[in-house]
């Protein structure tokens, strides 16, 4: 994977954007490129991991909080908490920031502390671990300020990952491959930030880098949607001999517009033309698996039921397939022309018949 990707590129939005339009771009991407309905597609399939990796990531907050600071796209520059808010604040609300007004507590567009999260960046240029002597090598960009802190062991950051599954996967349960982005200490430095008194140019001098991570992550059968999953200690690394903390994996089921899901039977419903109604016609149907073909035999009225058996999802235990159940609807286009009006009217003609007639009005 390439570490320099874009996620806000790969999901077409603004690094203003706030979590609604995230979820939207995320959403009507990964319904385009989902596998299921590019079967075989590789490019689909890498598009849409790519999609699912940076949804995982810029659609939590936190997370991409960290994300923008680590890529820079927020600049953390040492400095009092309240500026360090108010700049991170800035940067999700864009041009619907609301003016600010004196004294008052500024709205916190994310639903925590933004104070907790920047602890962590903050503090790391707060510290000063500078030998004696080095001070005319150091550059003034990363002069740390206050008094030495003794290093005190801290638990890395929880992280969170979002996992999109079929309803399938959902049913049966899978293996899945997550991929995680989280802290790490950087390998150049040892997350000591500056190298001979110079800031260290793998991490900028920020002492850990950010890192991906591809996880084999076990989704039990029978999960609901929003379930959560905690793996241990694959969360950020922890500081000075902490233990690192733990991912929550949220797991969404894909929904789906189309069927609904009945134990292992799986309902639809699918539109017929008029004629395909009344004369009859193989048609193809979306089914859990691709498309497949469904014989409509002549004379088949709206709402009739076809089953096709074997083409449900498959039971856990002994992985028996439950059936499709398939609904017609007959579709009448619209903005009809003249000459269908007058065929309608020619059809009326040959047969005039009330399809209301056997209703009784029991008054
Ligand atoms: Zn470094």
């Amino acid at each position: 994977m390439n570490k320099e990707k874009d996620y806000y590129k790969v999901l077409g939005i603004n690094r203003t954007a706030d979590k609604k339009e995230i979820k939207k771009a995320y959403r009507e991407l990964a319904r385009k490129y989902h596998p299921d309905v590019n079967r075989g597609n590789r490019l689909s399939e890498e598009k849409f991991k790519e999609i699912g990796e940076a949804f995982s990531v810029l659609g939590d907050d936190k997370t991409r909080l960290q994300y923008d600071i680590l890529k820079g796209f927020i600049d953390i520059k040492p400095q009092t908490g309240e500026q360090t808010k108010k700049q991170a604040s800035k940067a999700y609300s864009g041009k619907k920031a609301r003016p600010e007004t004196a004294g008052k507590k500024q709205d916190n567009p994310f639903n925590m502390d933004l104070g907790d999260i920047l602890k962590g960046f903050t503090g790391k240029f707060a510290k000063d671990d500078k030998k004696p002597g080095e001070e005319k090598k150091e550059t003034a960009e990363k002069k740390a300020k206050t008094e030495p802190q003794k290093p005190q062991p801290k638990k890395g950051e929880d992280i969170t990952a979002e996992i999109s599954i079929t309803p399938i996967e959902a049913h049966n349960g899978t293996i899945r491959k997550v991929n995680i982005l989280r802290t790490d200490t950087c390998g150049r430095c040892r997350g000591k930030r500056i190298i001979n008194g110079v800031s260290c140019s793998t991490c900028s001098g920020k002492g850990e880098v950010s890192t991906h991570k591809q996880l084999n992550v076990k989704i039990p059968p029978k999960i609901n949607e929003g379930s959560k999953i905690k793996i241990n200690s694959e969360g950020n690394k922890g500081l000075n001999g902490g233990e690192n903390g733990d991912l929550y994996l949220h797991v969404h089921i894909i929904k789906s517009s189309y069927f609904t899901f009945e134990g292992t039977n799986v309902l639809c419903e699918v539109p017929i033309t008029p004629t395909e109604a009344a004369l009859g016609a193989e048609i193809q149907v979306p089914s859990v698996d691709g498309f497949i073909n469904l014989k409509i035999p002549p004379e088949t009225r709206s709402g009739q039921k076809f089953k096709l058996a074997g083409e449900g999802l498959p039971d856990a235990g002994s992985g028996r397939r439950g059936d499709q159940i398939t609904t017609v609807r007959i579709d009448i286009p619209s903005n009809l022309t003249d000459k269908e009006k007058e065929l309608f009217i020619e059809l009326a003609k040959a047969r005039k018949y009330n399809p209301r007639e056997h209703i009784i009005f029991d008054r």
